[in-house]
């Protein structure tokens, strides 16, 4: 077929009522164009009629109700009509990938984003940080912000920042000049966030069952009260990575 003369049939997106592009390579095909041309049309009246709209093959989200009748599954160990039933009743692809390896949050009760050592909920955690942010400054707005946004788009622990208050760390010990800046040794009392624990309602924080102490390596940057968009955009890039 020769592919010398475009057609461009201009409907109505029916969500965003943005014009909507279709393109056809064959005008000579006229009779397809006209034909194809009504099929969207007709499908543009049944959506706006919301036939089509609540079916279910629009919904992206596990309902209440689905979500009543698998909650109790082992998502890592399923058996066979278990099998068949996720995959009738989870609506999407995506929905399913999810579930299979990191299972169903109990906050939101839709999939979890990970499950990489600790079970991760995106939308849910990024919610309990997000009302925090109230509670914490670095004193600079560049740093706050870095922090923040690593907290509301953590898909898993891993990729989380946390500003820590000074007096968090004890028995501060000197151990050598680096070529950026000081080294230190010192004692976190706290740990790290692992996940979030729905019986006490709060943070699930890293404990050693080996050690009582959390020993942590502190490095301080010269002139740290500086520090510029360009450093803050590398230590970004370096999460990433
Ligand atoms: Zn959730």
């Amino acid at each position: 077929m020769k592919r010398d003369t475009k057609i461009v049939i201009i409907t109505l997106c029916r969500k965003t009522k943005k014009k909507f592009r279709l393109k056809f390579k064959y005008p000579k095909h006229s009779t397809v164009i006209y034909l194809l041309y009504f099929f969207y049309f007709k499908i543009e009246i049944l959506l706006s009629k919301n036939i089509l709209y609540n079916s279910a093959m629009e919904q992206n989200y596990i309902s209440n109700d689905v979500f009543e009748q698998i909650k109790d599954f082992k998502h890592y160990y399923l058996n066979e009509e278990q099998k068949l039933l996720i995959d009738k009743l989870i609506p999407t692809e995506e929905l399913k990938q999810r579930y299979k390896p990191y299972g169903l949050c109990k906050g939101c009760k839709q999939p979890n984003t990970s499950n990489s050592s600790y079970v991760w909920c995106q939308p849910c955690n990024s919610r309990r940080f997000q009302q925090n942010f109230k509670n914490w400054t670095s004193g600079n707005s560049d740093v706050d912000k870095l922090i923040q946004e690593s907290q509301l788009n953590a898909k898993n622990r891993y990729e989380i920042l946390e500003w820590i208050e000074y007096d968090r760390f004890e028995d501060i010990e000197y151990i050598a000049k680096g070529g950026f800046g000081k080294v230190y040794k010192a004692i976190w009392k706290d740990g790290y966030i692992k996940k979030w624990d729905y019986e006490t309602n709060q943070w699930k924080i890293y404990e050693d069952i080996y050690e009582d102490t959390l020993f942590v390596v502190l490095k301080c940057l010269n002139n740290s009260k500086d520090i510029t968009l360009e450093f803050l955009n590398e230590v970004n890039i370096a999460m990433i990575a």
